[in-house]
This record gives C-alpha cells, structure tokens and sequence, in this order.
C-alpha cells in the first residue's frame, strides 16, 4: 500500500467540529489492517536509524499511532496530554489558539535529559499543539530526532513553527 492509497483512505468530514473545519477522520484508516500497519511503516521508515529512545504521542490520535511505532522499535511512550490528564508532577504550557488558548502537560519523569524522542501526532494543523509539546520536551531537555505526523495540511504552514526539527509527513494535503 502507498501513501495515495492511505490517503484514500482517510475521510473528510466537513464542519466538524465547527463550521468551516474539513476534518481529516483517520479511523476510516486505523480500521483497514494493511492501512493500519502501513501508515506506522511510513511514520516510522525516516527515523529508522536516529536511534529513538522514546516515542512521544499527543493525545489523543497521536498515542494510537505512537504506540505501535514504539513497539516497532523496541523503545518506550511517553503521553503529552491535555491538561489535567496526568497524576503525578507535570510541566504544562499554555499556547494561543485562532481563537483562546490551549494547555499541554508531560510528566515531569517523562524523559530523561539527553534521551533521544521522536513526537508524534495524526495531523500537523497549524502546528501549535506541536510547537508546545516540543517545547516542553525541550524544557526537559530532550534530544528530539524529529516529528513524525501522518498528515500534513501544508496550507496552515504548521512546518514554519517548527524550523529548527526535523517534519516527516507520510501524506501531505
Ligand atoms: P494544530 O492546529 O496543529 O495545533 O492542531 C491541533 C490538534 O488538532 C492536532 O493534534 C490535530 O491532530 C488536530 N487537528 C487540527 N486540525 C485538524 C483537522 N482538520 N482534522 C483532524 N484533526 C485536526
């Protein structure tokens, strides 16, 4: 299976959650074995050789595709999530949104300083949710090897508040 065929796969729901929104519904994906299997192949493929220690999941469609790629590479997960989420000590930080602000946590034992992550999340929007993660692993200073999303939306220029890692996208739209 190629990317034009898990593209194919992933389902556009519009005004969802809010008008104006094209949603990019993967679980029409997550459901197909083969797709499933090939889009964490194509995540994965890029940093094969970086030497990832942990893989880091962005609640909640980024743990689905971490997990697996963790388990591929004989490494651990680790949760960034949304507030209030985590039990023990946290680092959080807030981001700004089109409209309001956002908050992401990562337990403050997540990462061990110098330890080699590889983030990932489903879609790579405007890229403030990834921008904040990163920045809490750089607060716990992390050595990130890249970012690993299965869809890009190159429109929303997510890519420019990430430019000093390393993006791989197995579908762009
Ligand atoms: P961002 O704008 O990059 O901070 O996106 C925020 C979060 O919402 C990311 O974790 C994405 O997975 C999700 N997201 C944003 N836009 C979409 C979309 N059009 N379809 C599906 N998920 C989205």
């Amino acid at each position: 299976m190629d990317q034009e065929q898990l593209k194919d796969l992933i389902r556009d729901v519009p005004d969802f959650p809010k008008p104006g929104i094209s949603y990019k519904d993967i679980t029409t994906l997550l459901k197909d074995p083969v797709a499933l299997k090939a889009a964490t192949h194509f995540m994965l493929k890029p940093f094969a050789a970086t030497g990832v220690e942990c893989v880091v999941g962005i609640e909640s469609r980024g743990f689905i595709l971490a997990t697996p790629m963790a388990i591929e590479l004989g490494c651990g997960f680790a949760p960034v999530r949304k507030p209030g989420k985590l039990p023990a000590q946290t680092l959080k930080l807030e981001y700004d949104l089109e409209y309001g602000s956002d908050v992401v946590e990562i337990h403050a034992d997540a990462i061990e300083p110098g330890q080699k992550v590889l983030v990932v999340d489903d879609v790579l929007a405007t890229g403030g949710t990834m921008a904040a993660a990163c920045q809490l692993l750089e607060q716990l200073e992390a050595d990130i090897v890249g970012i690993s999303v299965l869809a890009e939306l190159s429109f929303l220029r997510g890519r420019d508040r990430l430019p000093a890692l390393r993006l791989e996208s197995a579908i762009v739209y």
